[in-house]
């Protein structure tokens, strides 16, 4: 293999850059071309890629968002529309390629390999949702966004001695908010992993008034349903006021963190080694600290592990 693509697709998440950076320059190490194909699947099919060079990622390990941006595109879910996309990489030269994204991006990229195009996933998305991975890029930079956000909420809750229901992102996975919430102390944790009860809730918040507390912090993963109807529900069943604050896309921005960073450095590297193996389908992931990868068609069949030892741990620490 002489040239190989790469491009993000799907939700940006904080480390895509990074590892772009790796696979751009891991690729140029082994004596490879690498071309960046800009706007995910759209460019694949209209042509949008340029070879990159060393210096083209340069600059970018610390920056949030993308360069080669990303999309979301219809047509490459029609068989038209990847012939169209493997006619453009033919043009190219282009014979393997690296997609970094989330699950509907690797599908999108095995069903390149099964028209004859190698593809690597690498696991790009805030949420953590991707099965088969202990964390996923991006994750633990939105961690430590949302971790600061509820440190300064804090402030200003025990200084008027008010409860505050925090909405974060985490459609079908509760990872941002199990993990947010443990780190913060929170009273009660909505994950859709789990489901906790009007009354439990409730109940935590009376507690912690009892015992004196000058602040209380609910955090709610967006799949669970928003928190101004968690407000409301608290308010009809209590008559309890609280304010809500929703974080929303403030958490997918921001410098990726040490280990993001880190993470994408040994993803993206894994990735070009696999490809350049002829091996193909498969993702990278971390698990137990080791670079692995899975079959990617094995592993949509599954779906993230949700940590029920953390969960419990949190209910523990806010008696
Ligand atoms: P996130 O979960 O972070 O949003 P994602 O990769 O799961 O990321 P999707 O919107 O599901 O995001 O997929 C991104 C793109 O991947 C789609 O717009 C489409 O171009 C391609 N894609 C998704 N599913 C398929 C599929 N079944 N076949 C071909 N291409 C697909």
């Amino acid at each position: 293999m002489k040239k190989i693509g790469v491009l993000t697709s799907g939700g940006d998440a904080p480390g895509m850059n990074a590892a772009i950076r790796a696979v751009v320059r891991s690729g140029i190490y082994r004596g490879v071309e690498v071309y960046g194909i800009y706007h995910g699947y759209k460019g694949l099919i209209t042509g949008d890629i340029k070879k990159l060079e060393v210096s083209d990622v340069g600059d970018i390990v610390q920056r949030g968002g993308t360069i080669l941006y990303t999309a979301r595109c219809e047509e490459f879910k029609t068989e038209e529309g990847r012939a169209t996309a493997i006619k453009q990489m033919k043009k190219f030269g282009i014979e393997g390629l690296v997609v970094i994204g989330g699950d509907g991006s690797f599908m999108g990229g095995v069903k390149l390999t099964q028209l004859g195009f190698p593809t690597i996933g690498i696991p790009g998305t805030i949420d953590n949702d991707i099965p088969g991975t202990d964390f996923t890029l991006g994750f633990d930079t939105a961690l430590n966004t949302i971790i600061d956000a509820i440190d300064k909420i804090r402030d200003t809750a025990t200084s008027h001695e008010r409860r505050f229901i925090i909405e974060v992102m985490g459609r079908g996975c509760g990872d941002l908010a199990l993990w947010s919430g443990l780190a913060d102390g929170a009273e009660s944790i909505l994950i859709p992993e789990s489901k906790e009860d009007l009354d439990t809730i409730v109940e935590r918040l009376n507690r912690g008034i009892e015992r004196g507390k000058k602040h209380n912090i609910i955090v709610v993963a967006e799949g669970v349903g928003r928190a101004d109807e968690v407000a409301k529900a608290i308010k009809d069943k209590a008559n309890m006021d609280t304010r809500v604050t929703v974080l929303g896309h403030v958490q997918r921005g921001g410098a990726p963190t040490a280990f993001d960073r880190v993470l994408a450095a040994r993803m993206g590297n894994k990735a070009v080694d696999l490809l350049l193996s002829g091996d193909k389908g498969k993702m990278i992931a971390i698990q137990n600290n080791q670079i692995v990868a899975h079959d990617i068609l094995d592993l949509l069949t599954k779906k993230h592990e949700f940590n029920e030892n953390l969960y419990q741990l949190a209910k523990v620490l806010s008696i």
